[in-house]
């Protein structure tokens, strides 16, 4: 029979994560801290409790998605958490993560931080690429991880607390990343006759062809060799930086996204290592060593 479970938080994703639970017939038991938002899945079969503590006192897995981490402290600050498995499904930093699991240990309960990579659309819905980064306790992964699968796809990635949280806005960086790149692309062509949806299918397609450097950057990290198998010179990616930034200015486009990648690679290839690729600039973001 499926795990019977509370849910704090009756936000966006709470509510997908809770309906997900409902649907593949679990019990569930939701707290919300505004208790109108939680009224919608006590018609789907959820019961409400009063507290957060009546929540967590209700099952022995409870699974928390509020806001932050900070939120997270409130509301289950006065919770009976002995003998409690706690999941953390509030993004947070890794640090956030292992203090939170420590203070859950130091009650008696066995912890999870989690990530969530979806967003509340894709929850519940096989085959959207969702899924949930875990890490944390092994045991109470393997023990729960059927209900896990429940509404997204679940990836353990260590016992570490931390790593889910790093894990998680590690992609997310990247993302931003891309995002930001994006962003500039279209604001580059936008002065022109030229219909976004007719360049959207370009990017998208250089977008994907670009994606598989990461395993070339990863190779080259793995190595320690940042000229190993290069394509495109540092050197040779930096004397393209005034084209970059003079094509911003024809298209009146601030070059506030770019000019930080571009500096970065400058100061590389000043350093003397413009034979390497991109893979070298990692040095200049890595602040133990001093950069
Ligand atoms: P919402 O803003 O929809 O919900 C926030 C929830 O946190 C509400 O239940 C809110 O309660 C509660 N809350 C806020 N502050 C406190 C507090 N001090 N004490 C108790 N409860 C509090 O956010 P989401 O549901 O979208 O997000 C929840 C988590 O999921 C976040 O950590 C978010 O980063 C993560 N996430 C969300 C994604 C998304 O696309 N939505 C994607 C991936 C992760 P109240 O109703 O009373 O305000």
């Amino acid at each position: 029979t499926p795990t019977p479970l509370t849910l704090l938080g009756t936000g966006a994703m709470g509510t997908a994560l809770a309906r997900a639970w409902l649907a593949a017939g679990h019990e569930v038991t939701v707290w919300n801290r505004t208790p109108a938002r939680a009224q919608a899945l006590a018609a789907e079969g959820a019961v409400v409790a009063r507290s957060a503590a009546e929540a967590v006192a209700a099952n022995r897995l409870v699974i928390v998605c509020l806001l932050d981490d900070a939120s997270v402290g409130d509301a289950l600050d006065g919770a009976g958490l002995a003998g409690r498995d706690l999941v953390n499904l509030t993004t947070g930093t890794p640090g956030e993560g292992r203090t939170r699991a420590a203070w859950a240990e130091a009650r008696g309960a066995r912890f999870l931080d989690g990530g969530i990579m979806a967003v509340p659309p894709m929850i519940g819905v096989a085959g959207s690429g969702g899924y949930v980064l875990y890490s944390g306790s092994p045991e109470l992964f393997e023990e729960h991880r059927d209900t896990f699968a429940v509404p997204a796809g679940t990836r353990y990635v260590g016992a570490d607390p931390g790593f889910a949280a790093l894990y998680d806005v590690a992609l997310l960086s990247a993302m931003n990343g891309m995002f930001a790149g994006m962003l500039h692309a279209f604001a580059l062509v936008r002065p022109e006759d030229i219909a976004p949806k007719d360049f959207a299918p370009l990017l998208v397609d250089w977008l994907t062809a670009m994606a598989p450097a990461v395993h070339q950057t990863a190779d080259q990290l793995e190595s320690g060799d940042y000229t190993r198998n290069v394509v495109s010179s540092l050197a040779m990616q930096a004397a393209g930086v005034p084209t970059f930034l003079r094509t911003a200015e024809e298209q009146h486009v601030s070059p506030e996204l770019l000019a930080p990648y571009l500096e970065l690679m400058q100061r590389r290839v000043a350093q003397g290592h413009g034979e390497e690729d991109g893979t070298g600039m990692i040095e200049l973001l890595d602040l133990r060593r001093g950069a």
